[in-house]
């Protein structure tokens, strides 16, 4: 397979999973933890994953790159005997999507907001994969646009969509019974987010939506984010005020006149360098406020 297959979605999420880890290294290192009830999570390069076990069988969230399909198949079989039963992906990018036609392959179905098929399939007006790379097993059998509810291992099990993000359809998935979010690339704990804009995604939206998860949640909830530690819900709410606070800045100097690069220069963000990473420095998400405001 072509490597660059996933380092392409947008220099996205993939890139700084792929920076963190040559597939030429044997061992990539998946840890699997509890988190709550039903729920456990894979953590290793790429995007989390969500598991949930129970008696019904294995509900998966996102699958990482295809390179690790088996050390994930694997890391799941150490859980639970039961059968796959659902793959859901947050959305379509390729560090959260990578092994999707290893498990379709196996008859699993794969589940994802409408928009997520539209951009593995390549569909006519998407950013996406090309249709001809995404085997038809790597596409989601079920698609819905607002939601769809699952009803497994005891448990009710909201998957919604609160609009544009970081694309446009990213899912988070609720386990009621066990109390526990799995917010796919909305949450990026500890770090400035990844905003794919060129998938639909916005700045405005991806601060909106997250505004109106963190006040949907109540204290005592898990929350696995898409990258990052699992975290609070206050860890969540200090995310979130960082987001808020990041476009009150950005608005504040374009009213001025001011361009991101003057903004950069001014070290408008001062506050929140500790939230500055590779993928996403602080230059790079006051440049992609900007450019989402569709200020020059
Ligand atoms: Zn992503």
């Amino acid at each position: 397979m072509n490597p660059l297959r996933w380092t392409v979605p947008a220099a996205s999420c993939a890139l700084l999973a792929a920076a963190s880890w040559s597939p030429a290294r044997q061992d990539p290192a998946l840890t699997t933890h509890a988190v709550a009830g039903s729920v456990h999570y894979i953590e290793g390069p790429g995007g989390n994953i969500g598991i949930c076990i129970g008696d019904d069988g294995v509900l998966v969230i996102d699958d990482k790159f295809a390179q690790l399909a088996e050390q994930i198949d694997s890391a799941i079989d150490g859980l639970s005997e039961k059968p796959l039963r659902f793959l859901l992906n947050t959305h379509w990018h390729g560090d959260h999507t990578g092994a999707n036609a290893y498990f379709g392959e196996q008859g699993v179905p794969i589940l994802a907001h409408d928009n997520v098929r539209a951009r593995l399939a390549g569909d006519e007006g998407v950013v996406g994969n090309k249709g001809e790379d995404t085997p038809a097993a790597a596409l989601p059998l079920l698609t819905y646009d607002e939601g769809i509810t699952l009803h497994l291992n005891g448990e009710r099990i909201d998957v919604m969509y609160f609009g544009p993000g970081h694309t446009d359809g990213d899912s988070i998935v609720i386990f009621n019974g066990s109390n526990v979010v799995h917010m796919g690339d909305l949450y990026f704990n500890g770090m400035f987010p990844f905003i794919d804009l060129d998938s639909g995604g916005t700045s405005q939206g991806f601060t909106e939506v997250v505004g109106a998860i963190a006040e949907s949640l109540e204290e005592g909830v898990t929350i696995i984010p898409g990258h990052g530690p699992i975290s609070d819900l206050a860890t969540l709410k200090t995310y979130r005020a960082m987001l808020v606070r990041a476009h009150e800045l950005v608005a504040g100097a374009l009213a001025e006149g001011k361009t991101a690069e003057e903004m950069v220069a001014a070290n408008l963000l001062k506050d929140y360098e500790d939230w500055s990473w590779r993928a996403v420095t602080t230059e790079r998400f006051i440049e992609t406020i900007v450019k989402s405001t569709g200020a020059k």
